[in-house]
């Protein structure tokens, strides 16, 4: 098994505005390795987000023939020579997305959105997916909460659900995108006390963040400038 879990190989990114092309990301590469806990960090605007989303197949790097626009690989292959049913795994299993603002869907209760991503394809299915949510949201203190909405919740709930969600289908990488940037200092000393659990239990994280000091809390800290990452 390769120590790098997931790698970003001089990805270039361009956003096309009307007959504007902006780019974003400009070459950039990183290596998170099993097992760490590793923060990006960068302004706004500066391509965290867009970084996140293409290491999650979520978007994919500028097209250009081959190398163009650069490769994530995970666990040393490429995502662009996965079949459609390795990608959705890939999305389903190996990677769980955290968002800054929760996107949590308003009409199902706590317990529905965590099983969530257990019913896509690739996911776990429906029964483990319950079972699962279940557990982590009591894990998380949660366990009161099952049948409420989102709205019924605080923010550091509402991001307590969002975590359990994209753990649901035990995935091998956190992605977490400015997960305390909605949350309140004590609250997201909470949601950080959470991803540092997790991680010690042995999940990789990649979180992306404006704040140095939540940076710190990584173990590692790399730095998105020009549409380039710089050790921090
Ligand atoms: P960050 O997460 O660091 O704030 P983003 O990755 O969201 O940065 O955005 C980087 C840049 O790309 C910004 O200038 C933003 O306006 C632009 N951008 C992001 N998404 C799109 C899109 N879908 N279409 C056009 N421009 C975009
Ligand atoms: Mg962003």
């Amino acid at each position: 098994m390769n120590s790098v879990l997931l790698e970003a190989r001089d990805l270039h990114k361009t956003y096309r505005l009307g007959r504007v092309d902006v780019p974003v990301l400009r070459g950039c590469s990183l290596q998170a390795r099993r097992g760490e806990f590793l923060a990006v960090l960068g302004s706004s605007g500066s391509g965290k987000s867009t970084l996140l989303h293409v290491m999650g197949g979520l978007d994919r790097p500028d097209a250009g023939g081959g190398a163009g626009g650069g490769e994530v690989l995970h666990d040393g292959r490429a995502l662009s020579t996965l079949s459609s049913r390795a990608l959705d795994r890939y999305r389903a299993r190996t990677v769980g997305f955290v968002f800054q603002f929760y996107h949590l869907l308003p009409e199902l209760s706590v317990l529905e959105n965590a099983m969530l991503p257990g019913l896509v394809p690739g996911g776990l299915g429906k029964a483990a997916a319950r079972a699962r949510a279940a557990t982590l949201l009591d894990q998380f203190g949660l366990g009161h909460r099952l049948g409420h909405r989102p709205r019924e919740l605080s923010g550091g709930e509402r991001q307590r659900t969002a975590i359990a969600r994209a753990m649901v289908n035990d995935p091998e990488v956190l992605l977490a995108d400015e997960p305390t940037g909605n949350l309140d200092e004590h609250t997201g000393e909470d949601i950080l006390g959470l991803l540092s659990e997790a991680h010690a239990g042995g999940l990789t994280i990649v979180m992306v963040t404006h704040d140095q000091r939540i940076a710190d809390r990584a173990d590692r800290a790399v730095r998105l400038v020009d549409g380039r990452l710089d050790t921090a």
